[in-house]
């Protein structure tokens, strides 16, 4: 009988992370998935995992506060049995000028996409190695490669998870383990409907394939990522843009 693999997904209740938990799940993998709000979207999508026929687990876990990642990670376990596979997804814009952005801002946005990926790679990282397996794939943006304007603290926090990914990937890699990033252009989910029509318009005349992504597109490079398809890659960053960046 294959290997079960189990994969432990962030921000899975919507838009790109609910695109991967039903991925992941067709692939036959059981998956643990934690979101930060909208229960109603999480038990939508728990719902839709579990008619797949594979074991899941989803709760409410903020990735910005590392014990309740670990608390999050031991009852995933509990649930599931041992995890293999990583994605940390979660993730928050708070687009404005920075001279014009409250240093708030700045610090939620920092806390929930880098230290977020951090501590839930810092849950995991030595339990893949202790294993000598493992793949992680961290979301990124192509604001964390090019910069976009109002984004400077989305942009940092981005760049910061590209860096960190490099730098883990160098740590694990004798370990077995491997770390890659997926960096999306324009996808079509909550974060980017709550776009003004005029931004709308101004991306999808930058954008060559002229249309928004969808999220099972960039759900199909993360299923690969973390494949056995892609067992000699790693600390790399997949760019799922439609060319935005030609
Ligand atoms: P979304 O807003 O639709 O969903 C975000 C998910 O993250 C939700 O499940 C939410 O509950 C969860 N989340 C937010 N804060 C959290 C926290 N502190 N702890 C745990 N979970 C938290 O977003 P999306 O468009 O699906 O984006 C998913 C990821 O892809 C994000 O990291 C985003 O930055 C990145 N991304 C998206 C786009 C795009 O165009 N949609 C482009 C580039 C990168």
């Amino acid at each position: 009988m294959a290997e079960q693999h189990r994969a432990l997904i962030t921000g899975a209740s919507r838009g790109i992370g609910r695109a991967v938990a039903l991925r992941l799940a067709r692939e036959g993998y059981a998956v643990a998935g934690c979101h930060h709000s909208g229960d109603d979207a999480a038990r939508r999508t728990e719902e839709d995992v579990r008619v797949l026929g594979v074991p899941c687990y989803f709760a409410r876990c903020d990735v910005a506060d590392p014990a309740a990642v670990e608390d999050f990670v031991r009852a995933a376990e509990d649930h599931l049995g041992t995890f293999d596979l990583v994605v940390n997804n979660a993730g928050i814009t708070r687009d404005a000028p920075l001279v014009l952005a409250p240093a708030d801002d700045w610090d939620a946005v920092l806390a929930t996409n880098l230290t977020g990926t951090r501590n839930v790679c810092r849950a995991m990282a030595f339990r893949f190695m202790k294993q000598r397996s493992g793949a992680i794939v961290n979301m990124s943006s192509v604001a964390g490669v090019y910069g976009n304007v109002g984004q400077t603290a989305y942009a940092a926090s981005k760049a910061g998870i590209i860096g960190f990914s490099k730098s883990l990937a160098k740590e694990v890699a004798r370990h077995g383990v491997r770390v890659n990033v997926v960096a999306p252009g324009f996808i079509e989910t909550e974060m980017t409907d709550a776009l003004p029509d005029r931004l709308r318009e101004q991306a999808l005349g930058q954008i060559p394939v002229r249309r928004f992504g969808r999220a099972d597109e960039v759900a199909e490079m993360v299923a690969f990522l973390l494949s056995e398809r892609a067992s000699y890659v790693t600390g790399q960053v997949f760019q799922v843009d439609g060319g935005i960046t030609l």
